[in-house]
């Protein structure tokens, strides 16, 4: 509904779903499959929740325990390719604060700030692009909520920074 909406108010035609909740996107490319003004983008562990997934344009599963450098250097590379071969003029970031090494259900091992540095890398990437975002809160599952805050606000903080 996201990606649709301002789809039908004429406020974007093309939309790249950049999602990276650490489970991986099976919702968003379920309902947009085969829709090629939405390009769906998941960054996940690759073993986890949902078992079946269903496909995106692109889903790049990374094994249990991936730190801070492999997540970044992977995400980095992904945006490059699909800003290559996918002209978007809307992206809507899902800012999982589930990839981090304290959640629960996420099984990847994220610092909160490798959390900060990747929000920083898509928001930067966006703008380099000319790209603008919105930013969704996603999933998170540390048993201190104190932690989920935190991350979720240092992505508010890095957004806003951005949109200054
Ligand atoms: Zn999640």
């Amino acid at each position: 509904m996201a990606a649709r909406r301002p789809q039908a108010e004429g406020r974007a035609r093309r939309v790249l779903v950049i999602d990276c909740d650490v489970h991986q996107g099976n919702g968003t490319a379920d309902c947009l499959a085969g829709d090629s003004s939405v390009f769906t983008f998941s960054i996940h562990a690759e073993k986890n929740f949902p078992f079946r997934k269903i496909p995106g344009n692109l889903d790049i599963g990374l094994p249990n325990g991936t730190g801070d450098d492999i997540y970044l250097e992977t995400l980095e590379e992904a945006l490059s390719r699909i800003f290559a071969m996918f002209n978007a003029d809307l992206a809507i970031y899902l800012a999982g604060a589930d990839p981090y090494h304290g959640d629960r259900l996420g099984y990847l091992s994220l610092t909160k700030e490798g959390l900060t540095q990747r929000d920083r890398l898509v928001l930067g990437m966006c703008r380099a692009e000319g790209l603008p975002v919105a930013v969704a809160m996603a999933g998170g599952y540390a048993p201190n909520v104190e932690d989920i805050v935190a991350i979720h606000l240092q992505t508010v903080k890095i957004a806003r920074e951005f949109a200054s």
